[in-house]
């Protein structure tokens, strides 16, 4: 059995709102307990350059990371390396139960456990990942120097995943279902420009095709959505960039959902459908998913923590 830890406000995440809510909390004095999850720092330590932080015209998605920890724990927070492994929002305190052996009781939780890559849920996908196939340039863009990779996906992430990519690869290939992009037009215009890129519309991936002996990826199968007709790309490595899903596994069989898994907010607050529990971030936004707005809802569900743990705690 592991230690029982108490504490008035449990923030579960590390990303731009959990950081951003363990500041707002600790100058609230409310000596908050964070617990960083998988992914310290969250979705921006799988990035590089972050151009729409504010004050900031470029910086590293996880420089700033780091820089947000070290802020939330001068301010006074306590940042906790485990990951919460059952979490009961049935009665108060709330308990969370660590992958440590730690149980965490609170009288009040922030979720701010945002997202993950999607997957297409293809058989081949599953068979080459980790050995070609991946979602994530930043970690393993460098595997594929001199070699030919494809991209799929049409939003920001496919994008600057493909632009990461020509860093290393000879050629990439962007295949998206639509004929059009729905990334940010100055991405597009990047994109577009560079003449390592190729891009092949209104194709839907069939299969990943590669060896196995040893087990690699040589190509892909790509669908012309409208004719059917298969074209083989080769590729040595397949990147998936097509979104992502909201991390609500924790917490699906108690508080209100909606929108395909996202946490319901009263709207205007972060106040779930649980009194004392608050959720911030992308796991509440299937709208604008970004950095900022996330930490200003990090900033929000601290606030809206305080006034309640005020008024019943
Ligand atoms: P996340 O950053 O997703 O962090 C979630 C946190 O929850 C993680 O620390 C994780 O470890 C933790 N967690 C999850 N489950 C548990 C658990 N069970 N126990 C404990 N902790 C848990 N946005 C921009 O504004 N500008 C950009 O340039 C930009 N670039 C991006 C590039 C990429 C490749 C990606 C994927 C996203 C990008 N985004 C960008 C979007 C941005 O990263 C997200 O909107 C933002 O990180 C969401 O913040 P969040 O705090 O809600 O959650
Ligand atoms: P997204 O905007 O949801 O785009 C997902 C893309 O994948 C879409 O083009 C979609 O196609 C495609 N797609 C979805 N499911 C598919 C499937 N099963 N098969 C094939 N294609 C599929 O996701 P994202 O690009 O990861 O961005 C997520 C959020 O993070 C956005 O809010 C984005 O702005 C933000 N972000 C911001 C930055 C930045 O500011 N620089 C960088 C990265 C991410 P359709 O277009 O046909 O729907």
């Amino acid at each position: 059995m592991g230690e029982t830890r108490h504490t008035k406000l449990l923030i579960i995440g590390s990303g731009p709102a959990g950081y951003t809510a363990a500041v707002y909390a600790s100058r609230a004095m409310l000596s908050p307990l964070l617990v960083q999850g998988i992914q310290p720092g969250g979705q921006l330590t799988i990035t590089t350059e972050v151009e729409n932080w504010p004050g900031d015209t470029e910086v590293q998605g996880p420089d700033l990371m780091v820089r947000m920890e070290a802020h939330a724990v001068a301010m006074g927070a306590e940042v906790i390396s485990d990951i919460i492994l059952t979490l009961d929002l049935g009665k108060r305190p709330f308990t969370a139960v660590g992958d440590s052996g730690t149980t965490y009781t609170a009288d009040a939780v922030i979720l701010a456990t945002g997202a993950q890559a999607k997957w297409l849920g293809l058989p081949s996908e599953e068979k080459f990942k980790g050995f070609g196939v991946s979602a994530c340039a930043t970690c393993d863009g460098f595997f594929y120097r001199g070699r030919e990779v494809v991209v799929t996906g049409g939003g920001n992430t496919a994008v600057e995943e493909a632009l990461f990519l020509t860093n290393f690869a000879s050629k990439v290939t962007l295949i998206h279902r639509r004929d059009s992009l729905r990334a940010e037009k100055i991405l597009q215009d990047r994109l577009f420009k560079n003449p390592k890129v190729t891009v092949l519309w209104n194709h839907a991936i069939d299969s990943v095709v590669g060896d196995d002996t040893p087990l690699g990826v040589t190509g892909v199968r790509a669908k012309d959505v409208t004719t059917g007709a298969i074209t083989e790309v080769p590729c040595a490595g397949f990147f998936v960039a097509i979104g992502h899903a909201p991390a609500s596994e924790l917490v699906k069989d108690q508080l209100e959902l909606h929108n395909g898994g996202y946490v319901k907010v009263t709207p205007g607050s972060t106040h779930t459908s649980i009194p004392g529990v608050f959720a911030a971030g992308d796991l509440t936004d299937h709208v604008y998913r970004q950095a900022v707005t996330s930490a200003g809802m990090g900033c929000m569900a601290a606030l809206d923590a305080e006034r309640w743990l005020a008024e019943h705690a």
